[in-house]
């Protein structure tokens, strides 16, 4: 039975209500998490604001840079263990979970070098004047976590909240909280005070939802679906909470004549099978320039077919969808497709020992796909790319500019010119040329425009978001 985290203690809900842990490679249920309530949240407001005033706020961004550098080496000792919670709570294939362990490693290593070499200005005014700016922490930070990649977006959102000098609440998904009740226990084991890291479990309209409302959230980082976000701007809104908002993609990666094959297609494949297609900027659209569309969908067909599908531990190609409904979307979307005679290149393999009550989907490459079906417009969140051909450089911008989204791009062009023109004119948060990063490096600053969000995670900027400018005039004559 896995129980809330609050002020470094393990506590049951007030609720006395609980949720199943599934194991989506079998569908079995192996665990329980606490179905916590609003009364819960607030318990941990409240743990979160004693602990920023009585201690937080005064401890020196060096000493915050050493506590995150001590939980980014104590996770780096756990990997193996994190890697399996992960693997059997997600269903992801053990490569990719010790890769998101690793990514958690990177986040708390880099953000805790960062904790100290965040500072404000001095701004040139009027004589007998000083003026300088300082980057203040906004308090107790919320933060409502999605299930498809717990570990990594812990690490960029609480590890960036706690080098600007917040403290978190944290809202796992339901389908994913083990991993992150783990680090939140390795992180008082190296000294984290009561109160810095709370994480309370439940679903997202009860729980979550209570964390979007709590008077005493000071900021919310909302990673999810467009809907929700929605909802999330709306309750922020009431009280004129900040917010930032790392919503969905559906991220064209656009091949022309020009390119190098032989290095996209294996890219081109993984950017959209990686996690089971479950990523934010998985590359969902392929735009092909019509000279090559034919032998590039020849080439990956054949690529398709050889993928394989299975539980996690056999860490295959693919692993399983999260749970039953999103397999259920994923078929749903392709029974569309077949109504609307989309033609459909390739499939690749459900192996035999994946368990029938597993949530397994093939990956899946459809061509021809009409610009406004919802295959080129919705988020299918499974391993299904929607192939379709263009002419010229215009019609490739127009295409990939054509949804409400706008997260990630993938450029492939060996013309120098032509990839500054389309990083240019491509409307997304990042832009990939002769490789694409799903999602990228640490380093580097990630978010969407449009549909896809606003405000930027990752790297250094991401602290800018963490924190709020105050203004200082000083006259002295
Ligand atoms: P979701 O929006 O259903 O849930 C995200 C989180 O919000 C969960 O913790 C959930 O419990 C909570 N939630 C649900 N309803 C809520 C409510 N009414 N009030 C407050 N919280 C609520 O999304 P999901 O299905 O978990 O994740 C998939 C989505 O997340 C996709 O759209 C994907 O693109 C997006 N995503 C975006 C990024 C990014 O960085 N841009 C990264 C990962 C996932």
């Amino acid at each position: 039975m896995q129980l809330n985290y609050i002020g470094n203690e393990n506590v049951v809900s007030s609720s006395g209500r609980t949720l199943p842990v599934i194991d989506p490679s079998d569908g079995q249920t192996f665990d329980e998490l606490q179905r916590s309530n609003a009364s819960d949240i607030d318990a941990a407001v409240q743990a979160a604001r004693h602990c920023f005033e009585i201690g937080w706020q005064k401890v020196s961004a060096a000493e915050r840079g050493r506590l995150l550098y001590r939980l980014s080496q104590k996770i780096a000792e756990n990997v193996d263990e994190l890697a399996l919670i992960e693997q059997r709570d997600c269903g992801k294939p053990s490569k990719q979970a010790r890769a998101d362990a690793l990514a958690l490693v990177r986040y708390f290593e880099f953000y805790a070098g960062a904790c100290d070499k965040l500072h404000g200005d001095t701004i040139p005014y009027q004589d007998g004047y000083s003026v300088f700016t300082w980057r203040e922490p906004h308090g107790v930070t919320g933060h409502i976590i999605p299930w498809n990649y717990p570990m990594q977006i812990f690490g960029r959102s609480v590890g960036g909240a706690l080098a600007a000098g917040n403290v978190c609440v944290v809202k796992p998904a339901e389908d994913a909280c083990l991993s992150l009740i783990r680090v939140a226990k390795l992180a008082a084991e190296v000294g984290f005070p009561p109160g810095a890291i709370n994480i309370v479990t439940g679903y997202g309209h009860e729980v979550g939802d209570a964390l979007a409302r709590h008077p005493g959230i000071d900021h919310i980082s909302f990673t999810g679906s467009p809907s929700v976000g929605t909802l999330i701007q709306q309750v922020a809104a009431e009280r004129h909470c900040p917010v930032t908002l790392e919503l969905g993609g559906k991220s064209p990666q656009i091949v022309f004549a020009d390119a190098d094959l032989g290095a996209a297609i294996p890219v081109l494949i993984n950017a959209i099978v990686q996690n089971a297609g479950q990523t934010c900027s998985a590359g969902s659209r392929l735009l092909v320039q019509q000279d090559i569309y034919e032998p590039l969908l020849q080439r990956l067909g054949h690529a398709f077919e050889a993928l394989r599908v299975g539980p996690a531990a056999m860490d295959l190609d693919v692993g399983p969808l999260i749970r039953q409904t999103q397999q259920q979307r994923v078929w749903d979307f392709l029974s569309d497709a077949q109504v609307a005679g989309i033609p459909m290149v390739a499939q690749g393999v459900v192996v035999d020992e994946a368990p029938e009550s597993g949530f397994y989907q093939a990956p899946t490459l459809l061509r021809d796909v009409p610009v406004d079906h919802r295959l080129a417009q919705e988020e299918v969140f499974g391993p299904v790319l929607a192939a379709m051909s263009f002419r010229d450089e215009d019609e490739a911008v127009a295409l990939a500019n054509a949804t409400r989204f706008g997260l990630v791009a993938g450029v492939w062009t060996n013309d120098g010119a032509r990839q500054f023109r389309m990083a240019r004119r491509l409307r997304s948060g990042q832009v990939f040329i002769n490789n694409y990063g799903a999602g990228g490096g640490v380093e580097l600053p990630f978010g969407g425009v449009k549909s896809s969000g606003y405000g930027r995670e990752k790297g250094f900027e991401a602290l800018h978001g963490f924190t709020t400018l105050k203004t200082v005039a000083v006259r002295h004559g």
